[in-house]
């Protein structure tokens, strides 16, 4: 090999190298960062109060977990997050949420972008119909910038991998993606939501409807997505919550017709073994909800 070329190779080599150790330092430190931030939140539908002066913050590559009874506003507080509870006429909130140091209730933020960085999975698996696995992945990214074949192929395969369900779909991508099985086609919603390249990911109980098998699977998708994205997930589930989070916030009405309130917030660990309210040990140990 001509020597410069030489030269030249092991210089990329070792940017490369460079690049993938600075980029593990950055992952080490982010693991205390925030990346979203929410003070002071009220929430109302109309004249309806549902959710009072929560704070809290979400840290990055981590999986924040959100768990209390029903109509304790959990779901109305993960769309606040993403200002999806727009599309709710008469909802509005108060209060700040930053991503990133960026309001984004601020007047000259756009919710499309807000919705683009902060991605959502719902309760029910969503795919749309008439539409094959493969572009059911790129359809956020195709109202984006022209992209090559070969860099959206790269895009579906990474995030069905991310999403543990590339094994089972990548002999059978033009298959409509509505006639996979509720739990792949949840997690065919992940990958969907991974493509556009989101900060956090907000997850509004994704496993609810899912048999025991399928349910794992989105597990353990967690623990590989947690890797690049942040993760708020709602869940019923107390098993799933102490298996998969690193924080858990507990929402909780004390009296009822009163606004629902994060009651408690802290490591998983503590709040399932020794949380600090007695409502929070109750809720955890099964006692009530
Ligand atoms: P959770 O997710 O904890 O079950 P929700 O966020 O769904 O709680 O609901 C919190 C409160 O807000 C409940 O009293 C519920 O009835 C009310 N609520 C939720 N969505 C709407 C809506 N679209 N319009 C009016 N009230 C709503």
């Amino acid at each position: 090999m001509d020597p410069k070329e030489a030269t030249k190779e092991q210089n990329l080599t070792r940017d490369q190298e460079n690049t993938q150790f600075s980029s593990r330092d950055r992952a080490v430190e982010s693991a205390t960062e925030s990346v979203m931030t929410v003070e002071n939140l009220n929430m109302y539908y109309g004249s309806f109060k549902a959710l009072q002066d929560v704070s809290m913050v979400v840290k990055r590559n981590m999986v924040t977990a959100l768990i209390g009874p029903s109509g304790c506003g959990k779901s109305t507080f993960i769309r606040s997050l993403n200002r999806m509870h727009e599309i709710v006429p008469g909802a509005r909130v108060e209060g700040k949420v930053l991503l990133d140091d960026e309001d984004i209730y601020a007047s000259d933020v756009d919710p499309v972008r807000v919705r683009r960085k902060v991605g959502m999975v719902f309760q029910k698996p969503n795919p749309f119909p008439r539409m094959s696995i493969y572009d059911n992945v790129v359809a956020g990214i195709k109202l984006g910038r022209k992209r090559k074949k070969s860099e959206m192929d790269e895009i579906v395969e990474k995030t069905l991998t991310q999403a543990a369900l590339w094994d089972e779909v990548k002999d059978k991508l033009k298959d409509g993606g509505t006639a996979l099985s509720g739990g792949q086609q949840q997690r065919l919603c992940i990958a969907r939501t991974l493509a556009v390249e989101p900060e956090v990911i907000l997850m509004d109980e994704p496993a609810s409807a899912l048999d025991p098998v399928s349910t794992q699977k989105i597990e353990d998708a967690m623990e590989e997505l947690k890797k690049r994205y942040s993760v708020v997930i709602v869940t019923h589930n107390m098993q799933q919550a102490a298996r998969i989070s690193d924080y858990t916030g507990f929402f909780y009405i004390e009296h009822m017709g009163d606004p629902g309130r994060l009651w408690e917030f802290d490591d998983t660990t503590k709040m399932f073994s020794a949380p600090d309210r007695k409502e929070t040990e109750d809720y955890v140990t099964g006692r009530f909800g």
